[in-house]
């Protein structure tokens, strides 16, 4: 049985299955599915195919003797000439004076080794004496621990295959493996390991990248629908005349890609289920507008709504424009930490009592002492940045409400539907008509002065600069010596009519908004701050952004950054002043200079970090595939979830026999089953 334990096959005593269980491998199925991470290839190509400096297999005769010499101390070099096709190839070997005793001229061997294209040579680190016929050419590379030889991890693998190869179930249903043309599993499974060939095995791997991304899939979409299904009841009747005369009242017309969105949040406002939606949008897309009407129409159903953001500032930004947007239709009111006392047992009342219709706030919203009279719609900004209880405990705050999540990081599509599979998304990807592009410039350190000039120039126009500070890893202390240190610098650079603000984590609430309250008032001149501005912050006077140490920052902060000038009609700038050592720095710096779109900027950051990073490790939440790659195999995820959607909608997994096995499998995952038995 594919469930038992290792040491049922033949050969595997104790201290072999101590260190099988060591890598993960306690059955024979564990064994099976113990996949490669990746396979070398022993292919031989014809020269003219090979590339420079890369990794290549060549078959050839040796057609001089070998010439051994030694070098320092036990160091040795082999050359020998191989003829291949019509040219004459040298191999070298180091350290392999053996080698002398086995080849001879006239053999024919097969060598591996790094191509010099230019000189006609290989470093040779493989070789074998014969055609290349006579090993196979693709060869599986597993992750391996101290102790476990890889020809014995093989040996076993090999040997339950062989016999247990009939056992393995077909999970698929026909239909959809007839749909893909995908190889059976068995048989896939077999070619995992020992592959025939090239197009033998992306097939087999096509079959288990879709497998694993369907049955993901499938239990996203299964939790969705149980909350969609045990959350009935909450339809919120808005007002569609108010509504309407709200939105024609604006300073601005909606674009197309707001509307859209628009519509996708009041259909499931309307709707009897639960909302659990995602708003994503580049800074300065428009998010906020939308969101807002969306809580004016909660707020003429007769509700209360909620606005939960992940600072003070941002909050306090926030109450004050929908202060202004709600005048004469609704009430506002803020709660944040700072508020305390009298001021905030008023709020709590009010709101209990339903005389607050819309509340804003930090973390604070999610505490106990706050209890919302008849809370029907919630919207937290910046989701990534609250973790999952945080969120959950915010639901479970009103009966069902609606819930808006909205992000300015845009997220990759990819990792969009995969992250969030068990949401809706909504997408913004359009930008209010008349902004201009910020112009982003990549500068070295040694221009710093040519940078603090341009500044001046900017100011000498009546504009503002912000001057974000170097970071230092992990270190609140030191970034804020740094923006102290590099406050007092800049202070001292400019005129003296020139006022410089200083803006860090460490300031008391009051400062920082008094801070940011003169710079918005064009009181202050510069803004030397940490990244605490990074969120929300909206100064349309701004047009400089100048960013010491870019290197030091990913893609997506660097551009959330950017997304505070450019707000404006003026022509915006953002220097980035950096050094990059690596080639993944420099790529960054290029990249931020060649876009302004947010959402090919993420992809681009998810190429050089990997999913993994993109959300930070601690909050990631990411899944893990065994085959998949989210990033590359992308289409094969994409299909997975529209079948996945097809599949639970049809109710295929109850009603479909042919779906049994798959079922079967998804129901015996504790944790989904669990949360929709809960
Ligand atoms: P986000 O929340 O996505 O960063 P906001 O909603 O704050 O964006 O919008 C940024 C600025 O653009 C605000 O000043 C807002 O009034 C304005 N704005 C929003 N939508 C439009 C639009 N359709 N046309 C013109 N300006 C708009
Ligand atoms: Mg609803």
């Amino acid at each position: 049985m594919l469930s038992h334990p290792i040491s049922e096959l033949k050969g595997v005593g104790e201290k072999l299955e101590a260190q099988l269980n060591e890598l993960g491998l306690f059955t024979i199925e564990d064994l099976l599915f113990y996949f490669p991470f990746r396979y070398d290839s022993y292919e031989v190509k014809p020269l003219t195919e090979l590339t420079h400096n890369e990794k290549a297999t060549i078959e050839g005769e040796v057609v001089s003797e070998p010439s051994l010499s030694f070098y320092g101390r036990k160091k040795s070099r082999l050359t020998f000439t191989l003829q291949v096709e019509q040219f004459a190839v040298k191999a070298v070997m180091f350290n392999r004076a053996f080698a002398k005793k086995q080849l001879h001229a006239g053999d024919t061997v097969t060598v591996t080794g790094k191509w010099d294209q230019q000189r006609l040579q290989i470093t040779v680190s493989q070789f074998k004496k014969g055609e290349s016929k006579s090993q196979a050419p693709i060869q599986p590379v597993y992750t391996l621990k101290e102790g476990v030889p890889l020809t014995t991890l093989r040996k076993f693998i090999k040997a339950s295959i062989d016999a247990y190869e009939h056992e393995i179930p077909e999970i698929l249903p026909e239909d959809l493996q007839r749909a893909y043309k995908l190889p059976e599993r068995p048989q896939a499974i077999r070619q995992m390991h020992y592959p025939d060939n090239r197009i033998m095995l992306k097939h087999a791997k096509r079959r288990f990248i879709y497998e694993e991304f369907l049955i993901f899939q499938l239990k996203m979409q299964l939790l969705r629908k149980h909350h969609r299904e045990s959350t009935t009841g909450n339809a919120q009747t808005y007002d569609n005349s108010k509504l309407t005369s709200f939105v024609q009242e604006l300073p601005f017309e909606l674009t197309n890609a707001q509307k859209r969105s628009l519509a996708e949040i009041l259909k499931d406002m309307k709707n009897p289920h639960r909302m659990n939606r995602l708003l994503q949008g580049d800074v300065g897309s428009g998010k906020t507008a939308v969101a807002a009407i969306a809580l004016y129409a909660s707020i003429t159903a007769g509700k209360q709504g909620a606005l939960m953001v992940p600072t003070e500032i941002l909050a306090e930004q926030h109450y004050q424009s929908l202060m202004e947007m709600f005048e004469g239709r609704a009430s506002v009111a803020l709660l944040t930490g700072s508020i305390k006392g009298k001021k905030r047992r008023e709020i709590l009342e009010a709101v209990g009592t339903g005389h607050i219709d819309i509340l804003i706030g930090t973390h604070a919203l999610i505490q106990d002492e706050v209890e919302l009279h008849d809370l029907g719609f919630v919207i937290v900004d910046e989701q990534h940045r609250f973790g999952v209880r945080q969120r959950r405990t915010l639901r479970d705050k009103g009966l069902h409400p609606d819930v808006l999540f909205m992000t300015a990081t845009p997220i990759p599509r990819t990792l969009a539907i995969t992250a969030f599979g068990d949401m809706d998304v909504s997408v913004i990807d359009e930008m209010p008509a008349g902004r201009k592009p910020v112009e982003t410039y990549w500068v070295k350190g040694e221009m710093t002065d040519r940078v603090l000039a341009f500044i001046q120039k900017e100011i000498d126009q009546g504009h503002q600069a912000y001057v974000i500070c170097p970071l230092i890893e992990e270190s609140d202390q030191l970034d804020i010596q740094n923006a102290v240190d590099l406050y007092n610098q800049l202070s001292s650079v400019f005129e003296p009519n020139i006022p410089v603000g200083l803006m860090h984590g460490r300031l008391h609430n009051e400062e920082k908004e008094e801070v940011m309250q003169e710079f918005a008032e064009n009181r202050l001149k510069v803004l030397v701050s940490t990244t605490v501005v990074e969120v929300g912050v909206n100064v349309p006077n701004a047009t400089v952004m100048v960013i010491y140490d870019a290197e030091r920052f990913g893609l997506s902060q660097l551009h959330q950054l950017r997304g505070r000038v450019g707000r404006g009609s003026d022509q915006s700038y953002c220097i980035l002043l950096a050094d990059p050592k690596g080639d993944v720095g420099k790529e960054r710096m290029r990249i931020m200079t060649e876009t302004t779109d947010g959402f090919e900027l993420s992809e681009q950051d998810l190429k050089l970090r990997g999913p993994g990073d993109f959300f930070g490790k601690k909050q990631s939440g990411m899944p893990e595939f065994k085959v998949g790659d989210m990033v590359h195999d992308y289409r094969a995820l994409e299909t997975a979830r529209r079948d996945a959607a097809e599949i639970i909608t049809e109710e295929r997994l109850d009603k479909d026999g042919r779906y049994r096995p798959l079922r079967d499998l998804i129901y015996q995952d504790k944790q989904i089953m669990g949360e929709v038995l809960d």
